[in-house]
């Protein structure tokens, strides 16, 4: 196996940074190919964290190739000045380590606020987005109207570009939500320093993954977000812009279907979900906190608490089936520790109904009981343990649980930050 997608199967924030971070040892290649920089991995190496926005986890591995795909939008200051806060630290020293898509649309300026003017009018109907123009700029992709690096690269075509979508912005900016217009000169003039400095890294990534994998070079491609929040198949409205299942790969990176050979689906032994929008096993009570204390669950970009709750066989099974998964990673199992009952939601009941995969509407999806199992807790903490046998009876008994009810295998445990903090159930992947 060559190629290898990794998707969160909940609703993001599912330890992905750090399992990627892991895959990356056995690839070459590691690739983003959807969101933009609202994703913010973590990840922990020596004791030391970083958190990548938009280059891909694997960026910490001397001589992996990073690759960000068509199918992200960039923010190309952000991109800079993760660059050379990487560069800085030692990383990503040689330029030919990164590589962007020319068809990547950029974020610009006036997508940054129209996201930023547009949540603050919703007020309490806000859909929970980072306001960095990430949605605009999908927009304006689908509108036709987006500018790419391509665009970038040509002062001249730039310009007009830019000129004709600053004539409409600041009309609207203007006129609807009540912003003050951007100026031309300013942003012509940033963007083009910003292109000295990426244009270096800018080609077709499309055809140079072709030929790597057809090189038998091994390419992981590094999801963001989770299943929950794909535009198409998650609990819309309260997703993000862009497609988040495994298939997003093909259109995204520009990767035809049968190069792809094994899809990873990571996914927490519990279920946190930021922002708004239906969340059926949600725990406002003790258990809710206690996951969020001993999980450090607050956003990584934005420090938000996130809402925490049991975990959902329901929306793991649906996003088994979405994206083919071929294997699970769960993560963070340690956060269970000391619970003396753990609650797993095996299915859905709304006015008789029963669901086994999460429904379409998100008024019913607000509405329905979750059918619960109980399973006996441990003590123990997990963080040192490193082989399956190693772990609590109870501990092993709800990994087996889930595999079950999901219908995936766990090949990966994660018992604590840290990378050698992981039972590997299977070593390779590839
Ligand atoms: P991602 O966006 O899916 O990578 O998730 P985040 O990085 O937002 O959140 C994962 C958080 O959990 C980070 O702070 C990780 O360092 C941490 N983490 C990852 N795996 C584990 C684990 O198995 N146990 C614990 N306790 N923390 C973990």
């Amino acid at each position: 196996m060559s190629t290898l997608i990794v998707v969160g199967v909940q609703w993001g924030d599912e330890g992905k940074g750090k399992v990627v971070d892991l895959l990356a040892r056995e690839a070459d290649i590691i690739v983003r190919f959807q969101g933009g920089n609202n994703a913010g991995h973590t990840l922990v190496v020596d004791g030391q964290k970083t958190i990548v926005r938009l280059i891909p986890s694997g960026v910490l591995h001397a001589g992996k190739v990073c690759v960000i795909g068509n199918g992200v939008v960039v923010d190309p200051q952000i991109l800079v000045e993760e660059i050379d806060a990487l560069q800085q630290r030692g990383y990503l020293t040689d330029s030919a380590l990164l590589k962007i898509s020319e068809t990547a649309h950029l974020i610009m300026p006036y997508h940054k606020a129209i996201d930023l003017a547009r949540e603050r009018l919703r007020g309490e109907g806000r859909i929970g987005t980072t306001g960095r123009g990430i949605g605009p700029t999908y927009e304006d992709k689908m509108a036709r109207v987006g500018i790419r690096f391509v665009d970038l690269l040509d002062e001249q075509v730039f310009g007009e570009k830019l000129a004709y979508n600053l004539q409409e912005k600041n009309i609207y900016l203007g006129a609807i939500l009540k912003e003050q217009a951007l100026d031309y000169r300013q942003i012509f003039e940033a963007y083009c320093r910003l292109r000295q400095r990426l244009a270096p890294y800018v080609i077709n990534t499309s055809r140079y993954l072709h030929q790597e994998i057809t090189h038998g070079r091994k390419v992981l491609f590094e999801g963001a977000q989770g299943t929950m929040l794909d535009v198409d198949h998650g609990t819309y409205p309260y997703v993000t812009s862009s497609n988040t299942v495994a298939g997003a790969v093909c259109a995204g990176a520009g990767v035809a279907p049968q190069q792809i050979h094994g899809v990873i689906g990571i996914s927490k032994a519990y279920t946190t979900r930021v922002g708004s929008g239906p969340f059926p096993t949600e725990q406002l009570g003790p258990a809710g906190e206690k996951l969020r204390r001993d999980g450090g669950e607050f956003g990584t970009v934005t420090g938000r608490p996130r809402r925490c709750g049991w975990f959902d066989a329901v929306v793991v099974r649906t996003a088994a089936r979405l994206n083919g998964l071929t294997s699970l990673a769960l993560t963070k199992i340690d956060v269970l520790s000391g619970l003396p009952t753990i609650r797993v939601c095996t299915g859905y009941e709304h006015h008789g109904q029963y669901y086994d995969e999460v429904p379409a509407s998100a008024q019913v999806l607000e509405g329905v009981t979750p059918i619960y199992e109980d399973l006996p807790g441990w003590a123990e903490p997990l963080t040192e343990i490193r082989s399956l046998d190693a772990l609590p009876a109870n501990a092993r008994r709800y990994v087996e649980r889930i595999e079950h009810l999901v219908g995936v295998a766990v090949k990966m445990i994660s018992v604590g930050a840290g990378r050698e903090e992981t039972i590997l159930i299977r070593p390779s992947f590839f």
